[in-house]
């Protein structure tokens, strides 16, 4: 068991623009040392896939539910999803830096979406066909199965040069980088943005005056 670090002041900010990036990003300051962790419990993940829209409410009800009757099993998910969740972060991160991902993560990524492929069906609705887990499915790894099949298509979708990671020196967030140009540098305009900004001014300023 890994120690958990403090819950944080804020709620969870889905600013990564794909389900696995939004996963990577639950955790503050960096992966070494965490400032704070938004999972802190099974129930945290199955509340992080509802609010992400990965997981209808009454599913993640059910999960909840599963976990309370078995505990041990519901921590045993945690720990892996926490390890998908480094891991995930990790060959995103090392990609964004033109760097190769480790073989340990893809793995630890490929084996999780080939679990939830696996289990998973062809079905129509108004996007088209796509793959879906049946909604009676109440495994518990379900929704770490939807968040590594999300980071399996960004990988094989070959867009690796959409993939940033922020430029602040105190935060690690992945994001995809939708803008026309890929000139986003920032995983939030209005947090890292504008505190590099402000810092800039200061400088600025301190300088002015010397
Ligand atoms: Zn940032």
């Amino acid at each position: 068991m890994r120690d958990i670090p403090p819950a944080p002041d804020h709620d969870i900010e889905l600013s990564g623009g794909a389900l696995a990036l939004d996963f990577a990003n639950t955790v503050g300051g960096t992966h070494v040392r965490p400032t704070h962790d938004h999972l802190r419990s099974y129930g945290d993940i199955a509340s992080f896939a509802v609010l992400a829209g990965a997981l209808p409410p009454g599913v993640a009800k059910r999960l909840a539910e599963r976990a309370e009757r078995d505990p041990r099993r519901a921590a045993a998910v945690y720990e892996l999803g926490i390890a998908l969740r480094e891991s995930i972060w990790a060959v995103f991160s090392a990609l964004a830096s033109g760097d190769s991902p480790r073989d340990a993560d893809l793995a630890l990524i490929g084996d999780a979406a080939a679990d939830g492929a696996a289990r998973s069906r062809l079905v129509y609705d108004k996007d088209g066909v796509g793959w879906s887990l049946p909604p009676e499915s109440d495994d518990l790894e379900r929704p770490l199965w939807d968040i590594a099949r999300s980071a399996a298509d960004l990988l094989t979708s070959g867009d690796h040069d959409r993939i940033k990671e922020c430029a602040s020196t105190t935060c690690e967030w992945v994001f995809l980088d939708r803008s026309r140009n890929r000139s986003r540098r920032w995983c939030d305009m209005s947090d890292c943005g504008n505190r590099a900004k402000a810092r800039r001014f200061h400088a600025k300023k301190q300088t002015a005056r010397v």
